[in-house]
């Protein structure tokens, strides 16, 4: 069995990874999509809610799966048995940042590789920073992300709103 994971914050995920998890779910046996449980960042999305969303958004690859993990991606993919660690790649900005994650994960673990997909040319502006900010003006953002996490992106922030007011 040929494991991969795919680590992110995907707060919330978008458009964007949902490409990466479907081309990376061709290259691997499976694919364990691994949700950073970050105690010292306050998400928009608990690590449960963006699970349950990815969950429902990749229901239909049955040879992907989604956790959530905390600590060290390194660790976590030695956990899982992954050959791999998947990283999205969408420009030159992301280029440096991605290539010292992949340097120090080999010296860390030299047998996981790190494969870096490029991104498909119309997800190329897409991050959840991105979806965040438009939908927090009342942007339409259904370009971005699934109906169901739209769905969810909304309630969340009338909830906030209704809780600052
Ligand atoms: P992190 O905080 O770990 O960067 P993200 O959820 O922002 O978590 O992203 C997870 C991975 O997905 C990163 O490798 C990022 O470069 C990649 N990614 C995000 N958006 C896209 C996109 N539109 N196309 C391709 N890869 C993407």
């Amino acid at each position: 069995m040929r494991n991969a994971i795919y680590p992110g914050s995907f707060d919330p995920p978008t458009y964007g990874h949902l490409d990466v998890i479907k081309r990376a779910s061709t290259l691997f046996d499976k694919v364990i999509v691994s949700v950073l449980n970050n105690s010292a960042k306050t998400p928009l999305f608990s690590a449960e809610e963006r699970v349950n969303m990815l969950r429902e958004a990749v229901c239909d690859l049955p040879n992907v799966e989604v956790r959530s993990f905390e600590g060290l991606t390194i660790e976590f993919a030695k956990e899982c048995n992954a050959c791999a660690i998947v990283r999205g790649l969408r420009a030159v900005t992301d280029f440096e940042y991605e290539l010292q994650l992949a340097q120090v994960n080999k010296v860390m673990a030299p047998a996981i590789e790190t494969v870096l997909l490029t991104t498909a040319l119309e997800y190329a502006f897409l991050s959840s920073t991105v979806v965040r900010e438009f939908a927090s003006y009342g942007s339409d953002i259904s370009k971005f992300v699934p109906p169901s996490i739209e769905k969810c992106i909304i309630k969340r922030l009338n909830e906030l709103k209704n809780k600052n007011n």
